[in-house]
């Protein structure tokens, strides 16, 4: 059997990121909803310190953390945590942070709703994820081919569709309210699903707790 593999390295400046116009002026103060002038702008590294990181590793849903971003200040969030999308040092449009959430937002608008053809022209017509394929041999000699996406743009474009593929989903944690990928998908019967087993237990606990406080003003006012 042919196992996926997913390399993929990026970058991100732990200085943070600044926002800069067509001159070259820093700007500070960015609108709610972002506007025509706003999309011209450009998100530009604070500094040359780089860190090497998985971006995967950090977030296994982390298509549903920038569909989530809907304006400059949000991008900037993102890109905090994760980096830019393009390129890892060179300016970032704010236009481009702007058409991969959207793109991103509709994909899983057509995905959770269960629209899949919908989802295949929308996929196949996003022209914004390019991959390389190697093959990776391990140490008992199997082969497996693995992708190795040239951006984080990319990536996050290659790893929708494996995911798609492979019929999974991200999830909602019942407790914490963050998307992760479940290591076994929802089965149909179970009403809250957690990120981990520790947030599981918060969640049962305090239910516990809320209904016996319920109990004790049923009485007292009785
Ligand atoms: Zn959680």
């Amino acid at each position: 059997m042919t196992k996926y593999q997913f390399l993929f390295e990026w970058q991100r400046c732990p200085d943070g990121y600044a926002i800069y116009d067509l001159k070259g002026k820093e700007i500070n103060d960015h609108p709610v909803v972002d506007d025509e002038q706003s999309w011209g702008r450009v998100m530009v590294a604070r500094s040359n310190r780089m860190e090497i990181f998985n971006p995967f590793d950090r977030h296994a849903a982390i298509q549903r953390v920038l569909q989530d971003k809907k304006n400059t200040h949000g991008y900037l969030d993102f890109a905090k945590m994760y980096g830019l999308l393009s390129h890892p040092t060179e300016p970032e449009s704010i236009s481009t942070f702007y058409l991969v959430a959207s793109e991103l937002r509709t994909m899983f608008r057509y995905y959770d709703s269960g629209n899949i053809s919908r989802l295949e022209k929308l996929y196949n017509e996003s022209r914004w994820g390019k991959n390389s394929l190697r093959f990776e041999i391990n140490d008992s000699g199997s082969v497996f081919v693995s992708h190795n996406p040239f951006t984080l743009r990319d990536a996050l474009w290659v790893e929708f569709g494996e995911m798609v593929a492979r019929g999974e989903n991200h999830q909602v944690c019942a407790e914490c309210g963050v998307w992760y990928m479940p290591d076994r998908q929802r089965r149909s019967n179970s009403k809250n699903v957690f990120c981990s087993a520790s947030h599981s237990k918060n969640f049962h606990n305090r239910k516990i707790k809320e209904s016996k406080e319920e109990k004790k003003i049923v009485l007292s006012d009785g």
